[in-house]
């Protein structure tokens, strides 16, 4: 077989640890790498979008430097690769499994298809550490707890990373590619693009740094760092993690030393990995965890649930009157990301304190995070709601204030966000009202709104809820 492999990149923008492209190059064959604009791409959200058209850019340049090229192609995915076949004389297609229900089932189609066709298709793993199949509870089946989850995966080998190829054999003529600028993926972010820009860290070669600086300075305080709002306690792979620019094995296999040197904080990264396996376990073996209730008994609460209402407005633009609440979804709206702990307490006040359902606020996140992931956001806010498997018990109501006093205890977390009230707001707060659109006619000298939905009041509401259900 002499013809080219077509080698389909979507969620795993990189070149080491990819064994989709390590067995494509290994086959000695002509290796076409290929980006598609799809449906899928389209209906996500502005800044995923945005993010992955950095991350794009990147890989382009690192399959240069590797003698090969980026093809990009606009378009239904399936009519997209028949027409390269007719353009390349390819003779198979690899890409790496996605273990996301839609990108699955249209994977499973576009295989089909081009099998009855003679073409061969193959999919490889290399988007988590532990296939969701090949972990399964002593009794069969998948698990629905993480901590005995942990228990099954946390001693496991997933291999040693693969290196990336020196070089990758290039067809004899390359295909049309569209021009990256042309699909315009930061269109949706309106004016806010360039603020967040200020924030991000693309491409295999930033994640690679970024893992090995927190490494070396962080991770032996992470285990408790790791909650404080207030301290840049964290890895902040998530971003890179989520498009495929590091591997989680790259991340898992450079753990091990520290870990086996006795790094608790090492321990306790690895553990924060594997809730990412464990999202996709549950989303694999439930797919409904990302469109509805896990727990289906919730499906018969009453969630408020319309996204346009003024009151969760407030909450989208931070102006809640609740500063750790409002400190966060800044933090969102400027840099694509929010701390872990603001994550939950933000999501708790919308679920709870308002009785918004969950659906509003992933829907917002899915479109503002640049660390989107479609697992791991669902799992998120099933937990926070106490709708999902292992969630916290749908009766705890963080205290945003107690939180605070706990998680942000020299302020720094809300003072760096929240401009309002300050005599002299330092630029990261500042740039929120740069990304703003300004059809919210907000300003940094604003008075600060009272509490949308007073402590007191939506606890006491939230429990009388939980009470009055009835399943
Ligand atoms: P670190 O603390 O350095 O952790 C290392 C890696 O472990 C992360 O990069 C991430 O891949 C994984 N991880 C850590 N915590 C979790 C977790 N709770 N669940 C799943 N994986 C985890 N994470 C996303 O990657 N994308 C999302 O869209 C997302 N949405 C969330 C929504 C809600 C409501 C909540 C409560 C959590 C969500 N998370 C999401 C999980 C978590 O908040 C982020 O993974 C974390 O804040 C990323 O920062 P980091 O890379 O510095 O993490």
């Amino acid at each position: 077989m002499t013809s080219p492999i077509i080698l389909w990149f979507r969620r795993d923008l990189r070149l080491a640890d990819h064994p989709a492209l390590t067995e494509a190059v290994a086959s000695g064959r002509p290796v076409i790498p290929v980006f598609l604009h799809d449906d899928l791409l389209a209906g996500q959200g502005a800044a995923p979008r945005f993010r992955i058209g950095l991350s794009l850019a990147a890989l382009a340049a690192d399959l240069e430097n590797a003698g090969s090229r980026l093809i990009l192609r606009r378009g239904a995915a399936l009519p997209q690769i028949r027409k390269l076949i007719d353009d390349t004389g390819a003779g198979a297609v690899y890409w790496s499994r996605a273990y996301v229900p839609d990108a699955d089932r249209r994977d499973r189609e576009i295989a089909a298809a081009l099998g009855a066709a003679g073409i061969e298709t193959r999919d490889f793993p290399g988007h988590l550490l532990f296939d969701p199949d090949s972990v399964e509870t002593k009794t069969g089946g998948p698990y629905k707890v993480f901590t005995p989850y942990w228990k099954a995966v946390r001693g496991r080998d997933p291999g040693a990373p693969l290196p990336a190829p020196g070089a990758i054999p290039a067809p004899g003529a390359w295909p049309e590619s569209d021009r990256l600028e042309s699909w315009n993926l930061a269109q949706g972010m309106a004016r806010g693009a360039a603020v967040v820009a200020r924030h991000v860290t693309v491409g295999a070669e930033a994640a690679a740094r970024r893992l090995d600086a927190f490494l070396d300075q962080r991770v032996d305080d992470y285990a408790t760092a790791r909650d404080f709002a207030d301290r840049n306690g964290t890895s902040g792979l998530s971003e890179n993690l989520t498009y495929g620019e590091i591997s989680p094995r790259a991340c898992w296999a450079a753990a091990q030393h520290p870990r086996d040197a006795g790094s608790t904080g090492a321990e306790t990264f690895l553990k924060e990995l594997a809730w990412r396996e464990f999202a996709y376990h549950l989303l694999h073996h439930t797919p409904r965890l990302a469109t509805g209730n896990w727990r289906e008994e919730w499906d018969a609460f009453p969630w408020r649930d319309d996204p346009e209402a003024p009151d969760v407005l407030a909450w989208q633009q931070g102006r809640t009157g609740i500063p750790m609440v409002d400190a966060a979804m800044r933090e969102l709206y400027v840099t694509g990301r929010m701390h872990n702990r603001a994550r939950m307490i933000a999501g708790s006040y919308l679920t709870k304190h308002m009785m918004c359902h969950w659906k509003i606020g992933r829907d917002w996140f899915a479109d503002c995070l640049i660390d989107w992931d479609p697992a791991s956001n669902a799992m998120g806010w099933q937990w926070v709601a106490g709708s999902g498997p292992d969630a916290s018990p749908f009766f705890r109501v963080f205290n945003p204030e107690g939180q605070r006093a706990k998680f942000d205890p020299s302020g720094g977390y809300v003072r760096a966000w929240l401009a309002e009230g300050q005599l002299a707001p330092p630029d990261t707060a500042l740039s929120f009202f740069e990304a703003v659109p300004e059809s919210w006619g907000l300003a940094p000298n604003d008075l600060y709104p009272d509490p949308i939905v007073p402590l007191d009041v939506g606890r006491e509401r939230a429990l009388e809820a939980y009470r009055n259900r009835d399943f």
